[in-house]
């Protein structure tokens, strides 16, 4: 039986850009993300604060970093592994749960971050 509608634009399946294939059998990677140029660490001074929230939280407040040249979620790892606490990126600022001033401020300095004291 023919094919009627082969070669009509609505037959036509999405195909990969780069190989060619339909978009279901294409292997290609994904497209890599651009490459961001971070500043050096050593060239960035971190400030930290404890700050009280909501309900009588507390937490460590890194902050003065630049918002375009800081890997804030790599950062944000390492200072939630290192202060063994939560945390979150907010407003180009990075929040742990707790006080973790001392903590915080050694994992930054052995980054290569200077911090105000
Ligand atoms: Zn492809």
């Amino acid at each position: 039986m023919a094919r009627l509608f082969e070669g009509m634009p609505f037959d036509i399946p999405p195909t990969c850009d780069r190989c060619g294939e339909r978009e279901e059998t294409c292997t290609c990677p994904p497209e890599p993300e651009p490459q961001k140029e971070y500043l050096a660490p050593e060239s960035q001074t971190a400030r930290l604060s404890v700050e009280k929230r909501k309900k009588g939280k507390v937490v460590t407040v890194v902050s003065g970093l630049d918002p375009d040249g800081t890997d804030f979620a790599d950062l944000l790892t390492k200072l939630k592994n290192a202060c063994g606490a939560g945390g979150t990126v907010k407003n180009d600022t990075i929040e742990i749960q707790g006080k973790h001033i001392d903590r915080a401020r050694e994992t930054l300095e052995r980054i290569g971050y200077k911090v105000k004291k």
